[in-house]
């Protein structure tokens, strides 16, 4: 099963990518990286939406486990979406690339708030649009986020670049014997709980049609690979 054509849109990045090989934090050197790699996904052609994690950062559930009050770290994770997003604006201007970041918390000294005319502006003069802070609300994540975008701006599909190459039958890390899967059903992945994005993002997919492409974008190259249909990854689609 392959991709219907592609023309818009929505990458969504794990903060974890933005910290190369450090265990915190943002690494500048691997952010240009990153930015290099959407930017020639941009020069095919495409509208480029970009949603990017706060894991690298800070997790309200890491926050919450360690005793804190859960919405109070979910803003805290929030606002470390938008850090990383203003890293990777950096990036990408640094390499030409015009790009507007967009909050879902609003912050008029740092970039604009989430309006999706304006964004939909922003696409038709071939900038990248950068959303930042998920759907703007605890309890939710930047999957969610990301999947949200992509449904309220049409996208086409919903990239996730992170550092596995796929969706597996069970964890990679711990079970070697696991198998990726080629493609798979929305629902499958619901009702098997396989680790692909959270329950709502998958479902906010599946109800407005929107595959999900899950891919390691910590191979150089891979993002235009995945975008050609030649690279490794699952699709998440129906049948
Ligand atoms: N977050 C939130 N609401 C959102 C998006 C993010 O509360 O709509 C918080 C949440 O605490 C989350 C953190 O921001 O843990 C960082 O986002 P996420 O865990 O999705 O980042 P990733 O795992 O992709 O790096």
């Amino acid at each position: 099963m392959s991709l219907p054509p592609i023309k818009r849109v929505l990458l969504k990045l794990s903060g974890e990518v933005l910290m190369g090989d450090q265990q915190f934090g943002i690494d500048p050197a691997f952010v240009a990286d990153l930015a290099a790699e959407v930017k020639a996904a941009k020069d095919t052609g495409l509208e480029i939406c970009l949603v990017i994690g706060g894991g690298n950062i800070f997790r309200g559930m890491a926050g919450a486990a360690q005793g804190m009050d859960r919405a109070q770290a979910d803003y805290m994770g929030m606002l470390a979406t938008v850090m990383n997003a203003l890293a990777m604006q950096n990036a990408l201007e640094q390499l030409g690339v015009q790009t507007r970041v967009q909050s879902a918390i609003q912050m008029d000294q740092v970039c604009e708030p989430v309006i999706r005319r304006r964004a939909e502006r922003h696409l038709e003069k071939g900038r990248v649009v950068i959303f930042a802070a998920g759907v703007g609300a605890p309890y939710f994540t930047t999957d969610s986020g990301a999947a949200l975008r992509a449904a309220e701006m049409r996208c086409d599909a919903l990239l996730k670049g992170t550092s596995v190459d796929g969706v597996y039958d069970s964890d990679p890390k711990r079970n070697p014997a696991a198998t990726r899967f080629d493609t798979v059903t929305y629902d499958k992945v619901l009702a098997d709980n396989l680790k692909v994005m959270d329950a709502s993002a998958v479902a906010l997919c599946r109800d407005n049609k929107i595959p999900i492409v899950v891919f390691s974008i910590r191979e150089k190259g891979n993002l235009a690979r995945v975008l050609s249909g030649k690279g490794v990854q699952t699709i998440v689609q129906d049948n």
